[in-house]
């Protein structure tokens, strides 16, 4: 894999977790998930996990100078990697803020794809998401229910709700993805950068569509 900057975009639920894992694993990509590292800090109760939890337990987003400090540490340790972007850029200034420290390395954002999927659909998709408390994996109850109710198929640890998985939060998390992040699918486009694909259909195909936009 050459050394690729791709970012993956869509409303949450649409499966780029999902698929981002699924190129780490088998691709080689680094998977930078802003959202992830947020959860971390927050489970940590560091300084950074102080100033975002009310953003991310609200579903509302976390101020863009906060998120590009997190950004701009994780990149100072892996640039030049293939790196997977899940979650950001998430506004313009993110973008720009992210192909401001690529540029000064003589690289940039190679593609952005859109795994795209109608608000409904995500609505009953969050609302049976679960993930495991110890190894992070992700389970849907009415895609894949757990074997044993609560408990994680691969670890044996806990299965929980994210606060932000609730339908009032959801609801607001798409409006927020309407609002701020459509803009940066336009940002993309008028690059000629962006590829979208239908999340409706299914893990497989839209992995298999992934590889062939990037082949
Ligand atoms: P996610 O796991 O990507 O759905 O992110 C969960 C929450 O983390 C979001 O609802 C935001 O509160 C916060 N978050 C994650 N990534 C970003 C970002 N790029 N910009 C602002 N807030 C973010």
């Amino acid at each position: 894999m050459k050394a690729m900057n791709l970012v993956l975009i869509g409303p949450p639920g649409s499966g780029k977790g999902t698929q981002a894992e699924l190129l780490r694993e088998k691709n080689g990509f680094v998977h930078y998930s802003t959202g992830d590292v947020f959860r971390d800090h927050i489970s940590r109760k560091s300084a950074v996990g102080a100033k975002v939890e009310e953003y991310v337990t609200s579903g509302r987003l976390v101020p863009d100078d906060v998120v590009l400090e997190v950004v701009n540490a994780f990149m100072a340790e892996n640039i030049g990697k293939p790196i997977l972007f899940d979650g950001f850029p998430r506004t313009i200034p993110q973008a720009e803020g992210l192909d401001k420290v690529l540029a000064a390395k003589k690289l940039a954002v190679d593609m952005a794809v859109l795994v795209d999927l109608p608000d409904d659909e995500v609505v009953t998709r969050l609302t049976a998401r679960r993930q495991c408390r110890k190894c992070g994996k992700i389970c849907n109850l009415t895609f894949k229910p757990p074997t044993v109710a609560g408990v994680c198929d691969d670890c044996g640890g806990e299965l929980y709700q994210r606060k932000d998985d609730t339908e009032t939060v959801i609801r607001d998390r798409l409006s927020t993805y309407h609002q701020q992040t459509e803009p940066v699918l336009h940002y993309y486009s008028t690059q000629g950068k962006l590829k979208r694909i239908d999340g409706a259909l299914g893990r497989d195909k839209v992995y298999q569509e992934i590889l062939r936009l990037i082949a």
